[in-house]
């Protein structure tokens, strides 16, 4: 999963790059998912579930063709896209803000910081150039980073390799940590795994449901466990 960042001032046309990049990325056989940041709650006053929300709840979801969910207040950015790509496998996920993220980015203004790879003016971009834009952004970006420094990918550090991707010094693909297999949160909070830990974890859960007669609630075999474990001291 690679991570690009659509930044840039008001009204310079972002969402509009937005949707030219989901484009053209889905013609090339890449599945996309994107993120928007916003200051504002998204308008669902005219919907059922826009109800709930008001009514209090906090967390709505709506299923039926599509699903969706609304979740109150502000969830850090690397814990959606840790949940967005354990729901579904991504090859990108596009951002609509997050200015100050450390993923690579493509401002439409003349916003610019140490993960920027192009400055575009978008309403003066054509065919083209777009396609000269997805290739640059399918070279430079990169997904999330689990900062272990552990000099997998062959940089002394994960700043290294960050600074390598943004400046195209490097044909190294993903973090060579990043594993979607195993994800652990605490409170909210996503903590990176080492690959020790993370097989680890995996094999003694694994095994340990194999030895469950699962098949008698109909789970004859899985795709993913999910295991919930609360301390009792905050429970009331
Ligand atoms: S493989 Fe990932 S975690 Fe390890 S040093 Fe490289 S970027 Fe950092």
């Amino acid at each position: 999963m690679k991570i690009v960042a659509v930044v840039g001032a008001k009204n310079t046309g972002k969402t509009t790059l937005v949707t030219r990049i989901i484009r053209e990325l889905v013609k090339r056989g890449f599945t996309v998912g994107t993120v928007k940041h916003s200051h504002h709650s998204f308008d669902m006053s005219d919907r059922d579930t826009g109800k709930h929300k008001k009514a209090g709840a906090e967390i709505v979801a709506g299923t039926g063709e599509e699903t969706f969910f609304t979740i109150k207040g502000d969830m850090k950015l690397d814990n959606v896209l840790g949940m967005m790509n354990f729901i579904k496998n991504l090859d990108f996920i596009i951002l609509e803000g997050f200015k100050s993220s450390k993923y690579a980015k493509i401002s439409t203004s003349d916003f610019k910081d140490d993960f920027t790879i192009a400055n575009m003016n978008v309403f003066e971009m054509d065919d083209s150039s777009l396609k000269t834009l997805v290739d640059l952004l399918d070279e430079r970006s990169y997904g999330m980073i689990k900062y272990l420094n552990c000099k997998k990918c062959g940089f002394d550090s994960c700043d290294d390799f960050v600074d390598g991707k943004i400046k195209g010094n490097t044909n190294a693909t993903l973090c060579k940590s990043e594993s979607d297999e195993v994800l652990l949160k605490i409170d909210n909070q996503m903590i990176p795994l080492n690959p020790f830990v993370r097989n680890f974890v995996k094999e003694i859960i694994q095994g340990m449901v194999k030895s469950l007669k699962t098949d008698e609630f109909g789970v004859n075999d899985f795709e993913k466990i999910e295991l919930l474990i609360r301390d009792d001291h905050d429970r009331h």
